[in-house]
């Protein structure tokens, strides 16, 4: 490929001596669980985030699963209850609130953000959910003051999947300043997948919150439910953060605003250049605010486009081709109906916008695609 989607070995080719560096301090220092390598990840990711506490967890998935599994604990949850979650998300975000005994209500997505459509919340029968999941997708905020006070409003729990935003500034609106994702609800869950736009050289994830009884729950249950050592206060699991990741993590978490502003200026190439009228871009209203995990146009002959992409050798992905409702795993809720999630699912498809890319690249990407249908 000319222009590959992405290369993880060219996206840490920069940091490749400091992260060899890592690797060896933590073989010498003959730590491997636990230690201050985590524990100064955790510092960095509170300060950054602007929260009072960052625990440093195995990966995304466990650290929505471990913040359910601890509002449960707490009592703020319990078995059975609805949390509110896009019907276009990666499936962790789902899998986290049912396998917590939690009940996923479905929300329809909004065709111009792909975020979730929360003017839908207020329409669910009185009840139905007691917290809300909120999804930053794309590395879009899905946070404004009517989402912050319906939450409020109805005592729901607020926890954001901020897997695909890290460091995104959250509402122009002035009622959070320039508070980021991640630090908007009762707590936070961070994906360092390899592919994110902080990416660990393999799995890693983290919890960020404000509130005390939240860190100090997620904390024991990801050490087996153990407070203090061989006491254990609940059933736990080990969701531990290696430290060999947190010290490359503590390599490349500096480069966030760097990383995200770079993937704004290809955003930025990709919105003026494209002009195909065949191709819809990305809603661009509020582009500082997107720090561009994707950058997703919408085509309706979707599968020729990227056919045709793919033969003048620009690499392309779709996330994600299959609704959640529709995978096979949730055939219970295969008759309900999202339109434009589903809608979205069969039009989208990703471009890069990794620092594999050039904004070069991104302009002759966009000559390729308005040739398109010529
Ligand atoms: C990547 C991702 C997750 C899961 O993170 P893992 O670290 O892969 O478990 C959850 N939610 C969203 C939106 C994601 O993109």
């Amino acid at each position: 490929m000319r222009y590959p989607f992405l290369n993880l070995k060219t996206v840490n080719e920069p940091y490749a001596d400091e992260l060899r560096e890592a690797a060896c301090r933590v073989l010498s220092s003959g730590q491997y669980i636990g230690g201050c390598e985590t524990e100064d990840f955790e510092h960095m990711l509170a300060e950054q985030t602007g929260t009072q506490y960052a625990v440093g967890v195995s990966n995304g998935l466990d650290a929505l699963r471990l913040i359910f599994r601890a509002l449960i604990l707490l009592g703020r949850l319990h078995e059975g209850d609805g949390v509110a979650v896009p019907a276009n998300t990666y499936i962790a975000s789902v899998l986290a609130i049912s396998d917590s005994g939690l009940t996923p209500v479905f929300v329809d997505a909004d065709e111009r953000s792909m975020n979730m459509d929360t003017s839908r919340l207020k329409t669910l029968p009185a009840g139905s959910i007691k917290a809300v999941l909120t999804v930053h997708l794309y590395g879009r905020p899905c946070w404004d003051k009517e989402l912050a006070d319906f939450c409020h409003t109805n005592g729901l729990q607020v926890v954001e999947d901020n897997a695909q935003a890290i460091g995104a500034v959250a509402g122009t609106d002035g009622l959070n300043g320039t508070r980021v994702t991640g630090s908007l609800g009762h707590a936070a869950a961070f994906s360092f997948y390899p592919t994110k736009n902080i990416g660990a050289l393999g799995d890693a994830g983290a919890v960020t919150t404000s509130d005390r009884e939240i860190a100090v729950t997620v904390r024991a249950l990801a050490n087996y439910g153990s407070d203090t050592r061989y006491h254990n206060l609940y059933r736990g699991f080990n969701c531990r953060m290696d430290p060999l990741q947190a010290a490359m993590l503590k390599v490349k978490l500096p480069h966030t605003g760097e990383v995200n502003g770079r993937r704004r200026r290809l955003a930025a190439t990709y919105n003026g250049a494209i002009t195909n009228p065949l191709v819809t871009g990305p809603l661009t209203e509020t582009p500082d605010n997107c720090v561009w995990h994707q950058y997703v146009i919408l085509c309706p002959e979707r599968d020729r486009l990227r056919d045709y992409l793919t033969d003048n050798g620009v690499g392309t992905d779709i996330n994600y081709p299959v609704p959640v409702h529709l995978q096979p795993c949730y055939s219970s809720y295969a008759s309900l109906d999202f339109p434009v999630a589903e809608r979205l699912s069969r039009n989208l498809l990703c471009l890069p916008i990794s620092s594999c890319t050039s904004e070069n690249d991104a302009r002759e990407i966009s000559a390729i695609i308005n040739n398109y249908g010529k």
